[in-house]
């Protein structure tokens, strides 16, 4: 499977983030019911809860899929990586592979057209969540991660 990006080719239409995706739903669903902390009550332990597994899961995403997956910083158990592949998925950032794949692309050609997470080329929101949720990067470029197929 390949996602080649073909800059002459991008348009509004191909580059549009696809809330209503499988994907999109589950993401837009995720941060649209934080919004009901406003209306209802909670307790501490919820809130506590909360913030803990976004720092989980935040965790899962710099510890695992970038600073492990991505540039092999450390070593670790086979154990732990199944642990931090998990939490980094549990961020609804794609799968590990993807993630990686797009992440070593976006160090390559850092701010280019061919980086798909470059606030300079496209805009803050499309680097915080369009690139995640765009159908045209769906694919998973696995000439990115042959170290980990
Ligand atoms: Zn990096």
């Amino acid at each position: 499977m390949t996602a080649s990006h073909q800059p002459a080719r991008n348009s509004a239409e191909a580059e549009r983030i696809a809330f209503f995706s499988l994907a999109g739903l589950g993401f837009t669903a995720l941060h649209l019911t934080c919004l009901l902390m406003l209306w209802l009550q909670c307790s501490w332990v919820a809130l506590a809860t909360c913030l803990a597994c976004y720092l989980l899961r935040m965790f899962g995403i710099t510890a695992g899929f970038h600073r492990y997956l991505a540039h092999r910083t450390y070593r670790t158990s086979r154990t732990f990586q199944f642990l931090l592949a998990c939490l980094g998925t549990a961020a609804a950032q794609r799968g590990p592979l993807w993630w990686v794949a797009q992440h070593r692309q976006h160090h390559r050609y850092a701010d280019t057209a061919l980086d798909i997470h470059s606030p300079v080329v496209r805009s803050f929101w499309w680097a915080h969540m369009g690139w995640l949720l765009c159908r045209r990067y769906k694919e998973t470029d696995l000439r990115w991660v042959k170290d980990w197929c």
